[in-house]
């Protein structure tokens, strides 16, 4: 066995441990068909170029995607640098594979040029996937695997890569709640951005994490006792040590008050309840005394992404700090897989994966409003999502929208004969008039008369859109227009 064949063995292990379902004999066709495809080209690195599909299928197992996700993530290259065209891959995976890898391969790359071009490229970027998250997470996946390959590329081109995943690509990864994706798409970018500073700050991260090896162990043991002794269970108890880049992020907040950063190493303990989190601080508290204002209740109040847990930072006894994080497993899964979460796969199902798109549009708006009213991201705004909305035709293309727009202006929006016969319109199903107002994530179909000589004029104050606005009111004049003909012509008989 090769070291591909190796590491797509233990592919399938992870695979099968999350889904025993899966339709390995599919994603092992894929592995072959995409080694054969790039079979005369290499890596950077110098190894078989198949290497790089296989390390970015891993990644998209790791967030637990189905099989048609992994198989695109095999062949998520082909298309783009090999001869296999869209026709070849139907043909041999079927749609649905084929879909994700036309929309990764179409996805147009999101260039870092100017800084300020950053919202309107995540705008585009977001309207390019909408139908399908799999086709950003499989972006995702193939960009971490880049930016761990990095060494190989000369410095310009490290540079450039890890500021595009910094400022673009991580960022998405936070909204989307992928925790641990974010994480090393970040470090591994710092990494080649300020060597310096991420080795710096490595080594102040294992240090204090070594440090306190045994204390950690022994507050374990409390805390599990005291919990038992309180008839709570506990799930599952573990330390998270906090990554490079969040620590140089909280560090320049904090004057580079390395002192008063107090969760450098904590301590998470995830129990089956809300109530379980809240009575487990009380327990903990009743040992440790809490530091002042280091509660943290992002189960009342969750983080702008959507992450819940209760923090509390304690004094231990030996006087060091330490923050306890209490969590549920439904927030502990939301804090790893994020958006992910949603679409974890029962393999086949057609129904729940419209309604899961739809979800997903209408998350979409909340995102870009976030991004947009984000400080700290320092975008500059070139255009105001936060009155836009996001539409679908019943094939699921993205129309965007100004706010309060109708029916009519879907209808223009997509082709002036459209705007200018319809006459109601099918939303999310329901037959409705042509002056409804849509909302996010609407399903809305034109339905035309095509006898129709014409819009209404008196449309003009129910759009919102100038296409609309121009097209019927150059209708109206063309009416007019032929109308004071037909008068003049009415005079000379
Ligand atoms: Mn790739």
């Amino acid at each position: 066995m090769t070291p591909v064949d190796i590491l797509f063995q233990q592919l399938k292990e992870v695979v099968y441990k999350y889904n025993p379902e899966v339709n390995w004999p599919l994603v092992e066709k894929a592995y072959h068909f995409a080694a054969q495809a790039h079979k005369d080209q290499r890596r950077r690195s110098g190894e078989p170029y198949i290497v790089h599909p296989v390390h970015a299928a891993m990644n998209l197992a790791k967030l637990n995607m189905d099989s048609s996700a992994i198989c695109a993530g095999l062949l998520h290259d082909v298309l783009e640098d090999t001869d296999v065209s869209s026709e070849d891959l139907r043909r041999e995976f079927g749609d649905d594979v084929t879909y994700l890898v036309e929309g990764v391969s179409k996805l147009e790359e999101v260039k870092f040029t100017k800084k300020n071009q950053y919202i309107e490229n995540l705008r585009k970027m977001f309207i390019a996937t909408a139908k399908d998250i799999r086709v950003l997470l499989i972006r995702l996946c193939d960009r971490l695997h880049n930016v761990q390959t990095l060494e190989f590329l000369p410095t310009k081109e490290q540079k450039r890569i890890a500021q595009e995943t910094l400022e673009i690509y991580a960022p998405i990864a936070h909204r989307l709640q992928l925790g641990a994706l974010k994480g090393q798409l970040e470090d591994w970018s710092f990494k080649y951005i300020d060597p310096k500073e991420y080795e710096r700050l490595l080594d102040i991260i294992q240090t204090n994490f070594k440090e306190r090896q045994q204390s950690l162990r022994m507050v374990k043991d409390t805390i599990k006792q005291m919990m038992h002794d309180n008839h709570i269970e506990v799930i599952d108890m573990k330390d998270r040590i906090k990554n490079v880049y969040s620590l140089h992020k909280k560090l320049e907040r904090y004057d580079n008050e390395l002192s008063s950063i107090y969760d450098i190493v904590a301590l998470r303990v995830v129990v089956p309840s809300i109530a379980d989190c809240y009575a487990g601080l009380g327990i903990v508290h009743s040992t440790y005394k809490p530091l002042k204002g280091r509660i943290k209740d992002y189960i009342a109040r969750p983080k702008p992404n959507g992450y819940q847990s209760l923090h509390t930072t304690v004094l231990l006894n030996n006087g060091d700090f330490l923050e306890i994080q209490f969590r549920t497993p439904k927030m502990h899964e939301q804090a790893e897989f994020g958006i992910a979460a949603h679409w974890q796969y029962k393999e086949g199902d057609q129904y729940p994966r419209r309604q899961k798109e739809i979800q997903w549009i209408k998350e979409l708006a909340g995102i870009l409003k976030d991004i947009e009213t984000n400080n700290d991201l320092e975008s500059v705004k070139i255009e105001s999502f936060s009155n836009r909305i996001f539409t679908l035709t019943p094939k699921g293309d993205v129309i965007e929208l100004p706010e309060n727009s109708t029916a009519i202006d879907f209808a223009y929006s997509i082709h002036t004969d459209l705007g200018d016969k319809i006459i109601k319109a099918k939303i999310n199903g329901e037959i409705k008039n042509v002056d409804t107002i849509l909302q996010n994530g609407d399903v809305v179909e034109v339905i035309i008369d095509k006898n129709k000589k014409g819009p209404d004029i008196k449309w003009i104050d129910k759009v919102q859109t100038q296409i609309a606005k121009s097209k019927i009111q150059q209708a109206h004049r063309r009416k007019l227009f032929s109308w004071g003909k037909d008068l003049k012509n009415v005079k000379a008989n």
